[in-house]
């Protein structure tokens, strides 16, 4: 269905350096949603956007800020919708299953672009260095 969205088939042909950068933009927006959670703004929980490859997936989860803080332990761990992260093409390991959300690792180049774009206020088009090792294609 190519109309769905955060499949392996709605991210088909983006390079891993892409898929990281993606998982870096949602993760953007996440921290500023995290910041207004922090301030007060939500009771609980609140809606996080799905961190997977595909920039056209808008999917909200729900979660304590107790539980996103969890997912940004690691400069490579990502927040993903169930079953999303098979839009990342190979280059995300699901690490832990809470139900609705899986939390993934990136991995290979995706994860290195991951680990780079941490913190970066510019995810979209900051540089970022690729180990001449991982260009090949995922196994
Ligand atoms: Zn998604």
């Amino acid at each position: 269905m190519s109309q769905e969205h955060g499949t392996d088939h709605s991210t088909a042909g983006l390079s891993a350096e892409q898929i990281g950068r993606n998982d870096s933009i949602f993760r953007q927006a996440n921290e500023r949603i995290d910041k207004v959670a922090e301030a007060g703004e939500f009771e609980g929980v609140a809606p996080f956007l799905c961190e997977c490859a595909d920039m056209r997936c808008h999917e909200v989860v729900f979660l304590t800020l107790a539980e996103y803080a969890e997912v940004r332990m690691g400069p490579r761990l990502f927040l993903n919708v169930t079953g999303h992260e098979a839009s990342s093409q190979g280059w995300a390991q699901v690490i832990e299953s809470h139900g609705a959300y899986v939390v993934v690792k990136k991995i290979g180049p995706a994860g290195e672009v991951a680990e780079q774009l941490e913190g970066s206020s510019d995810p979209e088009t900051a540089t970022v260095v690729i180990d001449q090792r991982y260009r090949r294609d995922p196994a």
